[in-house]
């Protein structure tokens, strides 16, 4: 049988590489729903210059219908890639500039109610890992599968620093720890805040964790 599986928690806690393992692993689809937002962000950035202090709601509501996502899978990487209006977008959209807009746009309930839709429809009758805040809450309250991930801050930080580095952003250390901090508290603050863990939610804490022993204990969970 096919089963739902639901992937939550912070950024940067590793959960895109779990659940593209498990995905692959178990020979299902995965979704990232952050690329989702980012790439909706990037869009209200290039058309509407949305930035931190210029953030038009009425605006970015007028543009919704002409935000179309789409995610194509790559053979060679094994999961697929995010479009935006038919353009590959899945570098551009994990820039340090979208990383600071993306949690305010995705306060805006109306792209919220948008992309869950398109999410519920992405995870319909088939075998689905889907990664995000609030999958197991919201998007699939019955998957049959919920983790949440967690890890310090100073582990997220440095993986989310060596991620950029690696991709060749100039960045320092600090600033990256503030932007982890930044949305870990404006994700978790609001009122109507993305990231809870769902109450039949099995949690794991990968501050100390292998890739390896993670990946171990969460096929295992998945197979059972
Ligand atoms: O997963 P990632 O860090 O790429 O997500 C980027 C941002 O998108 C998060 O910080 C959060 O503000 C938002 N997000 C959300 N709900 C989701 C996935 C992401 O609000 N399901």
């Amino acid at each position: 049988k096919k089963i739902t599986i639901a992937i939550d928690g912070f950024s940067s806690t590793g959960k895109s590489t779990v659940a593209k393992q498990l995905a692959k692993e178990l020979g299902y689809v995965y979704v990232d729903t952050g690329a989702m937002y980012r790439a909706v962000t990037l869009y209200v950035m290039r058309n509407l210059f949305v930035t931190e202090t210029n953030f038009d709601v009425e605006a970015i509501l007028r543009h919704l219908p002409f935000i179309s996502l789409k995610f194509v899978f790559d053979e060679e990487l094994g999961h697929g890639e995010i479009f935006l209006n038919k353009e590959n977008v899945e570098k551009e959209i994990r820039q340090m500039e979208v990383s600071r807009n993306v949690s305010k746009v995705a306060t805006v309930s109306e792209i919220r109610e948008m992309l869950v839709k398109q999410q519920q429809e992405m995870g319909k009758d088939k075998g689905v890992v889907m990664d995000g805040r609030d999958i197991g809450t919201v998007v699939f309250p019955d998957a049959d599968l919920k983790l949440f991930m967690t890890a310090s801050t100073q582990t997220r930080a440095e993986r989310r620093y060596k991620e950029l580095r690696d991709r060749g952003t100039k960045v320092e250390f600090q600033e990256v720890l503030e932007n982890v901090k930044e949305r870990d508290f404006l994700d978790t603050t609001r009122e109507d805040s993305p990231l809870i863990k769902a109450e039949d939610a099995i949690e794991i804490d990968n501050s100390n964790l292998t890739l390896e022993e993670q990946f171990e204990k969460v096929v295992k969970l998945a197979k059972d």
